[in-house]
């Protein structure tokens, strides 16, 4: 293909509001040269730049995808992890390859909760890292701060409160898809094996796994503190009723 028919036919897929990444791999254009080329397209035709979309809902009051968000906060408090620094900004969320559908599921409420910024995932050893990358994370997730989130006091703020009040099984399940599971015990009576299903949830601070069971207590679901080594890291719902609803609202990971 000669350049200037790229070029034209890298301007109408801009045009036609394909994603610039997409763009560049069908087109082996680089990002930066794609940005350039629609500056310079607006500019010869008299236009100017069209306003930059909405950015953060605490900052400039865009509306926030609530069910979205509080699943997006159960996965934060699990497993995310945001950077703050300059010329560095992301959440990142690191999930188990075993699990393709939750890691997609990741992804797709970070775009949901923040439409205009741009994800990406990094590959690792078992696992994979969904990262969004924007300054206003902090904003959303305030919680970040030094260190572990096991060494620090993490306190839901108000307007977090009210997000998760409303949708607490979107919190459930973000928290289950990154601490928690769905396991079988079984044992053999008369020569008949009895399965009995549960989840756990394992975390070592005690203000997210308060957040974990006040939600339980929110939607009726029992739970009990199981103990490991002396240590109360594990909540566990075995009730069969409780184990029901959650089978309803979560279920295994996929
Ligand atoms: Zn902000």
């Amino acid at each position: 293909m000669s350049q200037p028919e790229t070029h034209t036919l890298v301007l109408a897929a801009c045009r036609a509001g394909k994603p610039y990444p997409i763009i560049s791999a069908e087109y082996g254009v680089p990002r930066g040269t794609i940005g350039y080329w629609v500056h310079q397209d607006r500019r010869s035709r008299g236009e100017s730049a069209p306003p930059r979309p909405s950015a953060c809902p605490r900052c400039d009051g865009t509306p926030l995808a609530h069910e979205a968000y509080s699943y997006l906060l159960g996965l934060y408090l699990g497993d995310g992890h945001i950077v703050s620094k300059p010329k560095q900004h992301h959440l990142s969320v690191t999930l188990d390859d075993a699990w393709p559908g939750i890691i997609d599921a990741t992804e797709t409420a970070m775009r949901t909760v923040m439409p205009a910024y741009r994800t990406g995932r990094a590959q690792r050893t078992g696992c994979t890292v969904v990262k969004s990358y924007s300054v206003h994370w902090t904003c959303l997730f305030p919680q970040h701060g030094p260190g572990l989130k096991s060494s620090r006091r993490i306190a839901l703020q108000p307007w977090q409160h009210q997000i998760v009040g409303a949708h607490p099984w979107a919190l459930l399940r973000g928290l289950i898809h990154s601490d928690g599971c769905r396991v079988t015990n079984w044992t053999v009576q008369r020569g008949k094996r009895y399965e009995y299903p549960r989840y756990l949830f394992t975390n070592k601070s005690d203000d997210i796994r308060q957040i974990f069971c006040d939600a339980l207590d929110a939607v009726g679901v029992a739970w009990r503190v199981t103990r490991r080594a002396g240590c109360a890291y594990n909540i566990s719902v075995a009730r069969r009723d409780s184990v029901a609803l959650m089978d309803a609202q979560i279920g295994p990971k996929y």
